[in-house]
């Protein structure tokens, strides 16, 4: 089974499905990032804020994959925008993942109120230019506040991550991104398991259709719709199941169905407009 690669605004190429670190902690990282590359997975999601990059960087060492065929992304946290505190952060994750570099860099949050995202996304330039990240983008902003690091630097990011599933698509920011050629990465790809998306008829029904599961229904609604994708599970089966996504194509009407359970209230986290409390990363 391959790995669909989506190619970035800045000509480097990244596998549409990856595997999510959020809510894994430390000391189960190393098996549960060991358990994806056995799984076939070589794209890793982590952030500084989900403090399991010393597990990851223990599976990526004990892995013995060829650090080309990794794809590593970590994210830059709210309390580090500005200043020296920006290069310290990225220096630290290196370390704490055993790399000299990521294959991308993001701004977690906005955190719009602090007004420093736009000192952030300077950052982040440095940092590609200095070779610490391949690729640099965002996660959670929307609309004006892209056009508001591009018109400052004149770099787009090559990605905006969001929250992003059948109940909450954000359709209005997904035009936005790719009107400006910024990919999108979907993250909550399954409602985070707290909206009943798996339950959703025209979920069941499009998974029994092809003797898959509603996961994997909705994982590969996510990969036609060209969303870049990595579901998170600790449980090694369902990591197995939501990288066996790739022999399967939901149809036209099938499609329709799940783009159909999209909704005004189904956003199941913050909404990166109002988070404006700086939780520290240590
Ligand atoms: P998700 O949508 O991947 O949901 C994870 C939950 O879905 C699991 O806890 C489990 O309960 C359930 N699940 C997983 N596989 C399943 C299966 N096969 N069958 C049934 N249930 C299953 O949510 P997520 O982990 O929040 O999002 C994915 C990744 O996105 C994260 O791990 C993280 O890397 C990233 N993320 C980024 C941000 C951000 O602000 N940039 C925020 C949240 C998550």
């Amino acid at each position: 089974m391959t790995v669909p690669n989506i190619t970035l605004n800045d000509g480097t190429t990244i596998p549409q499905l990856g595997f999510g670190t959020f809510l894994i902690d430390d000391a189960d990282a190393e098996r549960a990032v060991t358990e994806a590359f056995e799984a076939g997975y070589r794209h890793i999601d982590t952030a500084t804020i989900y403090r399991n990059e010393a597990g990851v960087g223990r599976a990526i060492a004990a892995s013995g994959i060829p650090r080309d065929e990794l794809y590593i992304t970590t994210k830059l946290w709210d309390d580090a925008h500005t200043g020296d505190a920006a290069k310290r952060a990225i220096e630290t994750s290196l370390e704490k993942l055993g790399l000299d570099r990521v294959d991308l860099y993001l701004i977690h949050w906005p955190v719009p109120a602090h007004g420093t995202y736009v000192e952030a996304w300077e950052n982040l330039i440095r940092f590609r230019e200095d070779g610490l990240a391949t690729s640099i983008g965002v996660a959670n902003f929307v609309g004006q506040r892209l056009d508001d690091i591009i018109s400052a630097t004149g770099v787009t990011p090559a990605v905006d991550q969001i929250e992003l599933h059948p109940a909450f698509q954000q359709r209005v920011v997904v035009d936005f991104a790719h009107a400006r050629d910024i990919a999108i990465q979907a993250w909550g790809p399954l409602g985070q398991g707290k909206y009943p998306l798996l339950e959703e008829p025209a979920v069941t029904d499009a998974a029994q259709a092809h003797g898959k599961t509603p996961a994997q229904a909705v994982l590969r609604w996510h990969i036609q719709r060209g969303n870049i994708i990595f579901p998170k599970s600790t449980n090694a089966a369902r990591v197995r199941e939501n990288f066996d996504i790739f022999d399967f194509e939901l149809t036209a009407d099938e499609m329709a169905a799940i783009s159909a359970l999209d909704r005004p209230d189904g956003r199941v986290s913050a909404d990166p407009e109002e988070r404006n409390d700086i939780r520290p990363s240590k």
